[in-house]
C-alpha cells in the first residue's frame, strides 16, 4: 500500500510529467467499428494485446454485423480465436452479447454507461473503453490491472476495487486527462513502472511517488 495519498497538486504534477513522457499513447487494440471494439474488449481479459490483434482481422472479415454474431454458432467464431486464453467462454459472451444488442438496441451498440453494462459480459471497463475509444464520451476511467497496480503505487488511490479507484482517479485527475488515463498508466507500467520490480532510478516520477524504492525498501 502507499505510504501517503497524493494533493491534487502533486497530482496534477505527476501526470502532466506522464503525459510529457507518453504524448502519443493511444489505445491499444486494432478496430474499426464500434462492434469491433466491443469484441476486442471482451476478447481482450487476460490476453496480450497482440495476440488479439493477430486474431481478429480474420475474424471480422466473416463477421460484420451483431446479427452475424447472435447468429453464430460458438465453433463458428472459436476456429478464428483459438489463440485466445478462455476463448469458448469468450465466444458465448459475444454470442449472448450480439443478441441481447439485437433484441434490446436494434443492433446498435448503445452509448450509455448503464445500457452498455447491462449487456452480459460487460462491465464498467469494458463500457468505459466502448464510450471513450468508440463514441468519444467520456464518463469515467477505464480500470484494468496497470492502473490499479500503479494508481495504488503512486498514491493516487488506497483502494483495491476498481470501482472505488474509478472513483478516487475522477476525483483526483482532471476530466481532460481521464480519456487516456489508463493508456498512460499502461505505458508507464510496461516501460518503468514494472510489476515485478519497478525501475524507480529511471523513473521521472521518482521525485513525487510515494513508492520510489531507491531510497527505501518498496
Ligand atoms: S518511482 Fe518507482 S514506483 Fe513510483 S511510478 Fe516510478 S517506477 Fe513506479
Amino acid at each position: 500500500m502507499a505510504e501517503k495519498l497524493l494533493t491534487k497538486t502533486e497530482a496534477d504534477k505527476l501526470f502532466g510529467k506522464l503525459k510529457k513522457e507518453y504524448p502519443n499513447v493511444t489505445y491499444y487494440l486494432n478496430f474499426k467499428t464500434p462492434l469491433q471494439l466491443l469484441v476486442c474488449a471482451i476478447l481482450s481479459a487476460q490476453t496480450r494485446d497482440e495476440v488479439v490483434n493477430k486474431a481478429t482481422p480474420e475474424l471480422f472479415k466473416h463477421f460484420n454485423s451483431t446479427k452475424d454474431f447472435a447468429n453464430a454458432d460458438p465453433e463458428d467464431i472459436n476456429q478464428y480465436i483459438k489463440s485466445i486464453t478462455f476463448f469458448q467462454t469468450k465466444s458465448s459472451n459475444i454470442i449472448k452479447t450480439c443478441k441481447a444488442i439485437e433484441e434490446k438496441y436494434n443492433g446498435k451498440i448503445p452509448k450509455t454507461m448503464e445500457e452498455l453494462t447491462s449487456l452480459p459480459g460487460i462491465g464498467r471497463k469494458t463500457a468505459n473503453t466502448i464510450l471513450i475509444n468508440a463514441f468519444d464520451i467520456v464518463n469515467g476511467i477505464p480500470v484494468d490491472t496497470w492502473v490499479i497496480k500503479l494508481s495504488n503505487r503512486m498514491g493516487l488511490t488506497k483502494n483495491k476495487n476498481p470501482d472505488k479507484i474509478e472513483l478516487d482517479l475522477m476525483n483526483i485527475l482532471k476530466k481532460e486527462d481521464w480519456s487516456k488515463a489508463a493508456y498512460i498508466f499502461k505505458a508507464h507500467g510496461k516501460k518503468v513502472c514494472q510489476s515485478s520490480i519497478p525501475l524507480c532510478s529511471t523513473c521521472v516520477l521518482k521525485d513525487i511517488c510515494p513508492k520510489n524504492n531507491i531510497t527505501k525498501s518498496k
